[in-house]
């Protein structure tokens, strides 16, 4: 299997985010040395320009596109190296996996089908675009820097999604919120406890918000509301783009709380997705509180702060719309800071959103401010491309494709500004366990969306 020979040879050079000048390098000597157009970057975005094969010379330009790196993840004691080491790929029937670490699959599977298409002049192709992005997983910042006049086409086929048969149309935009409340501290004068949140889920703020999953920061923030406790310090999360499992928080109070209560309590709330929730209540030591506006100020905005679903689209059922994660919560250094990451289908609703937690934020004596921004990738009614795709995926398989909205990012947001009037579609072979050591790739799909994806480049 020729694709898996070139996945073979990708997976042994490495290619972690932030750490893409080799394999854009690979690809790009690749592209060269069969005599095609190659375009760099400072990003180590690498495009590659294939004329179209014989009788297709007039047709639109394709663009065919996923990213070069992956995320590094290895099991505990696994000594991996990812900035040096080979991955250590291994085959159990259908399954290709990395021992101990991340596959690769995403997005190594898009690379290796470009190469595949580049190193065979009888597989019939419209004019193509053959573009490698750099750092999808870290902010999209090949994206973000791709010079735009690079693209010709206006029709892509993004190969970065990890379920055969399901086609992704649009996704969500984002952003982050950065927040900072100044602290002001007095001495301690009654008995300190520490209040924790446990055994909650955590998940992708994107791809699992719909859930409602507990998300630690606020419930930990609504458990202190109810409290007359003054605060000392808060913390919970580490990630703005994951739904935080656990938080914690040391006040002062009379008399400590009633754990099991408080946990039954909150066990009517979201006993129904967090089973494991926990609030434990300890002693604990401290020599200072903050004063009593501060504590009233950071307690009152995070227990009033919207988070998580905000809207649900009116459009398709069952899509969250709008929505934000509380990711991070901090106390250090005099302040108490805050990341708040937002998502939405809708440009002008992200932007709407975030204005109106902003000035929840300021009117709680916050200074915040919007960053990161990313643009959605708006659903296009009017699409050559998806007729095509279905009626080949019909030939195929036999049954209906999915046409899905997602509400988490790709980079067909950041394209779909850059080639205005884009018509697109996301998909890719079954891979599993993404951004995990379990990561699995199955061959058999790997194969058959390639059989795919060329049956698709010969109607374009
Ligand atoms: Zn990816």
């Amino acid at each position: 299997m020729r694709i898996l020979e070139l996945f073979k040879n990708l997976a042994a050079i490495p290619h972690g985010s932030g750490n893409t000048k080799a394999i854009s390098d690979y690809c790009a000597a690749f592209a060269r040395e069969r005599g095609f157009e190659v375009l760099q970057d400072q990003w180590n975005n690498c495009l590659i320009r294939l004329p179209a094969t014989q009788g297709k010379e007039a047709n639109p330009i394709v663009v065919l596109q996923g990213h070069l790196d992956m995320v590094c993840e290895k099991d505990a004691g696994v000594s991996h190296d990812f900035e040096k080491d080979p991955l250590d790929l291994q085959i159990e029937g259908d399954r290709l996996f990395a021992k101990g670490t991340t596959l690769g699959g995403d997005d190594g599977v898009a690379i290796a089908y470009g190469l595949a298409l580049i190193e065979d002049p009888s597989i019939p192709h419209p004019p193509m675009e053959i573009l490698f992005t750099s750092d999808e997983e870290t902010g999209m910042d090949g994206a973000i820097g791709l010079e735009s006049t690079w693209l010709k086409g206006r029709i892509l086929l993004n190969l970065d999604s990890e379920e055969e048969g399901v086609f992704i149309t649009s996704c969500a935009g984002g952003g982050e919120i950065c927040a900072r409340l100044p602290l002001f501290y007095e001495p301690c004068t009654k008995p300190v406890y520490r209040i924790s949140i446990e055994g909650l889920q955590g998940g992708h703020s994107g791809a699992e918000i719909h859930r409602r999953l507990g998300n630690a920061n606020i419930i930990l923030a609504k458990v202190l509301a109810g409290l007359s406790c003054r605060l000392i310090s808060i913390n919970g999360g580490n990630k703005s783009n994951a739904i935080p499992r656990a938080a914690e928080a040391l006040c002062t109070m009379d008399s400590p709380v009633d754990s099991t209560a408080l946990t039954e309590l909150l066990l009517r709330e979201y006993g129904d997705r967090e089973p494991d929730l926990k609030v434990i209540v300890e002693t604990a030591t401290a020599d200072r509180q903050l004063d009593e506006a501060c504590s009233k100020a950071a307690i009152g905005l995070l227990s009033s702060l919207p988070d998580g679903v905000f809207e649900w689209s009116t459009e398709i059922e069952g899509l969250v719309e709008t929505s934000s994660n509380l990711g991070i919560l901090t106390t250090a250094d005099q302040q108490l800071s805050l990341l708040i990451s937002t998502r939405s289908m809708k440009n002008a609703k992200r932007d709407a959103y975030q204005e109106q937690l902003i000035a929840l934020l300021e009117r709680f004596g916050f200074a915040a401010e919007a960053g990161g921004s990313y643009p959605a990738w708006e659903y296009k009614s009017e699409s050559t491309l998806r007729p095509i795709v279905a009626e080949i995926y019909r030939q195929h398989y036999q049954k209906e494709p999915a046409f899905i909205a997602l509400h988490a990012g790709l980079e067909c947001g950041l394209l779909s500004e850059k080639m205005p009037g884009l018509d697109a579609v996301s998909f890719g072979p079954d891979i599993k366990e993404i951004h995990t050591p379990r990561e699995t790739l199955s061959l058999a799909s790997f194969q058959r969306t390639f059989e795919f994806l060329k049956a698709i480049l010969a109607k374009l």
